[in-house]
C-alpha cells in the first residue's frame, strides 16, 4: 500500500541544452498517463508492457501530432525508485520538448512534483529511511570523489545499521525498567541497576563518538570554508586564480578593486574547500570599498580557516599589524606572499605569534603544495582513524545524536540516585526518540518539509 493517492511528474534533468532531458512520473495512475501521450507502433501500450524501455513517440493525445521521439522506460510499484509506478520519459534534451511532455502530463491529471517528493515518497513508501534520502541530497550535492563516497556509504545504511544496534540495545534497556514498573513489588536489584548503568554508559560512549566525528567529516559533506585575508595588493586574488588554476577572481593592480567575495570549490585530497576571496582590509573612506571590508571582516569570523596574508616584497604596514592581531585566537596560517620577489617584510612580528609562516608565490607555484597540506592537516587532525568507520556528516543528525547523550546521561544519573523508574525511563525514551528522529521513524511533517524543500524539482 502506498503512502500517496495522487500521481505527480517533474523534469528530472537540469534545465538548458542536452543530449536527453527525462521527465519523471510518479504514482497509481503515471502508466495511465503515459499510456494517453505515448504512441509506438512496434511496442504497443505501456500498460501491457513488462518492465523495460519502449521505443515510441509522445503525441497529443487530442490530434495523435508528435512532440518528440522518446524512449520510455516502465517500473513497476514496488520495485521503482518510489516504490510506486514510475515511468521515465527519455526525450530530445532542450527545454521545449521537456516542458512540453510535462505540460502534458500534467494536463492528464498528474500533478507537478515539489522539490524533493520522488525521495520523500521512497522515504515515506518505505525504500529508504530519512538519513539514506539525506544521502540521496548529499550524492547530488557531492563536491569531490571522498564526498561523495561518504555520501554513499550513508545511503547504503551505514549510520541507519549502527543506529539501529544502538536503538535496539536501548529498547531494551527500557523494556526491562518498565517490567519493574509494572511490578512494582519487585523492586529493581541493585545488580541490575548498575549493569543498566554500564549499559547506558557504553551507549552513551558510542553516540558520543559518533557524534565527535561530525567535526571533521562535515567538511565532506559542506566544505571547509577558507578566506584569503589582508590587505589591498598582497594577493589574495592570484593565490585564489592560482589554486583554482582558473580566472574566477579578478587580479588587477589597483587595490581595493575585489569589492564583493568571490567563492568557488577546490580540491584538497578529497576534502572541498570553500574558498572565498575578500576584499581587501585597510582603512576606507569610499562607501562601496567600505561594505566590501565589512564583508571580509564577516568572512573572517564565519570561515572556518582564515589564511592570513602578508606581501613579502614590502613592508609590514599598519594595516598588516592590525590582521596580525585579528587573527591571532582563529584557525588560521600565515602565508607571506610574492615569494618570488627580493624579500622586504620583516617577520620579526610574526615569528613572535609563534604561528607557522608559509611562504608563497602566486607567480611560481612555489609554497602552494604545502599550503594545501598545511590547510588539509591542521583541519582534519582525526582523519585518518575515522575514515575507516561510520561518521556523521549532518548537522541535523550531530544535534539528534546530542540530544540523545543527554538524555541517557540525566537517565543514568536517575537510576544512580535510586529516583523513580518512571523518569528514568521517560529520559529513555526521549533519547531514543532523538535516536529514532535520525533514521525516521520519529518524525514531524516540519522536519520533512525542511529536509525535502532542499532537494531539487525532480529529485
Ligand atoms: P589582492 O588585492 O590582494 O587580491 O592582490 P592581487 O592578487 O590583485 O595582486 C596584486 C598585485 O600583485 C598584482 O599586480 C599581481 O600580479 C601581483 N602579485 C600577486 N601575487 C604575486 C606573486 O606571487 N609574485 C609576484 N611577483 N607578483 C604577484
Amino acid at each position: 500500500m502506498n503512502y500517496f493517492d495522487d500521481t505527480i511528474a517533474a523534469i528530472s534533468t537540469p534545465v538548458g541544452q542536452g543530449g536527453i532531458g527525462i521527465v519523471r512520473i510518479s504514482g497509481t495512475k503515471s502508466i495511465e498517463i503515459a499510456d494517453k501521450i505515448f504512441k509506438s507502433k512496434k511496442q504497443g501500450r505501456l500498460s501491457n508492457a513488462k518492465p523495460s524501455m519502449l521505443y515510441g513517440h509522445v503525441v497529443y493525445p487530442v490530434n495523435g501530432n508528435v512532440i518528440d521521439e522518446v524512449l520510455v522506460s516502465v517500473m513497476r510499484s514496488p520495485n521503482s525508485y518510489t516504490k510506486e509506478d514510475v515511468v521515465e520519459i527519455n526525450c530530445h534534451g532542450g527545454m521545449i520538448s521537456v516542458k512540453r511532455i510535462l505540460e502534458i502530463i500534467l494536463e492528464q491529471g498528474a500533478r507537478l512534483a515539489e522539490p524533493g517528493e520522488f525521495t520523500k515518497r521512497a522515504f515515506l513508501n518505505g525504500r529508504i529511511n530519512l538519513s539514506q534520502a539525506e544521502a540521496v541530497l548529499d550524492l547530488i550535492n557531492a563536491k569531490t570523489d571522498e564526498s561523495m563516497r561518504i555520501a554513499l556509504e550513508q545511503l547504503k545504511g551505514g549510520l541507519s545499521e549502527r543506529l539501529s544496534v544502538i536503538r535496539k540495545a536501548l529498547i531494551e534497556i527500557c523494556a526491562s525498567a518498565e517490567a519493574y514498573i509494572d511490578f512494582p513489588e519487585d523492586e529493581i536489584e541493585i545488580k541490575t541497576g548498575k549493569q543498566m548503568i554500564k549499559q547506558i554508559k557504553e551507549i552513551r560512549h558510542e553516540i558520543e563518538h559518533l557524534s565527535r566525528t561530525f567535526q571533521e567529516a562535515r567538511f565532506f559533506r559542506d566544505g571547509l570554508s577558507v578566506a584569503i585575508i589582508g590587505r589591498p595588493n598582497v594577493g589574495k586574488s592570484s593565490l585564489l586564480n592560482a589554486l583554482l588554476k582558473k580566472d574566477k577572481a579578478i587580479v588587477t593592480e589597483i587595490p581595493g578593486t575585489t569589492r564583493d567575495l568571490i567563492e568557488d570549490y577546490l580540491n584538497i585530497n578529497g576534502l572541498p574547500i570553500r574558498m572565498m576571496d575578500t576584499a581587501g582590509i585597510r582603512n576606507s573612506d569610499e562607501t562601496i570599498e567600505k561594505e566590501g571590508i565589512r564583508r571580509s571582516l564577516n568572512a573572517m569570523d564565519n570561515a572556518d580557516f582564515i589564511i592570513a596574508m602578508f606581501d613579502g616584497s614590502e613592508e609590514m604596514t599598519e594595516d598588516d599589524i592590525e590582521l596580525l592581531e585579528k587573527v591571532k585566537d582563529k584557525n588560521a596560517v600565515i602565508a607571506v606572499s610574492k615569494a618570488d620577489l627580493p624579500p622586504r617584510i620583516s617577520t620579526d612580528i610574526i615569528q613572535k605569534t609563534g604561528r607557522r609562516c608559509l611562504y608563497i608565490s602566486a607567480l611560481t607555484g612555489d609554497g602552494l603544495e604545502d599550503l594545501k597540506s598545511f590547510i588539509f592537516n591542521s583541519n582534519l587532525k582525526n582523519w585518518k582513524e575515522e575514515r575507516e568507520g561510520i561518521v556523521v556528516t549532518n548537522l541535523r543528525h550531530k544535534q539528534a545524536l546530542d540530544r540523545a547523550s543527554s538524555s541517557l546521561e540525566k537517565a543514568a544519573g536517575l537510576l544512580s540516585d535510586n529516583q523513580p523508574l518512571e523518569i528514568f525511563s521517560i529520559e529513555l525514551r526521549d533519547a531514543l526518540d532523538s535516536i529514532g528522529s535520525i533514521i525516521g521513524t520519529v518524525t514531524t511533517e516540519d522536519i520533512l518539509d525542511k529536509i525535502f524543500s532542499d532537494f531539487c524539482i525532480g529529485k
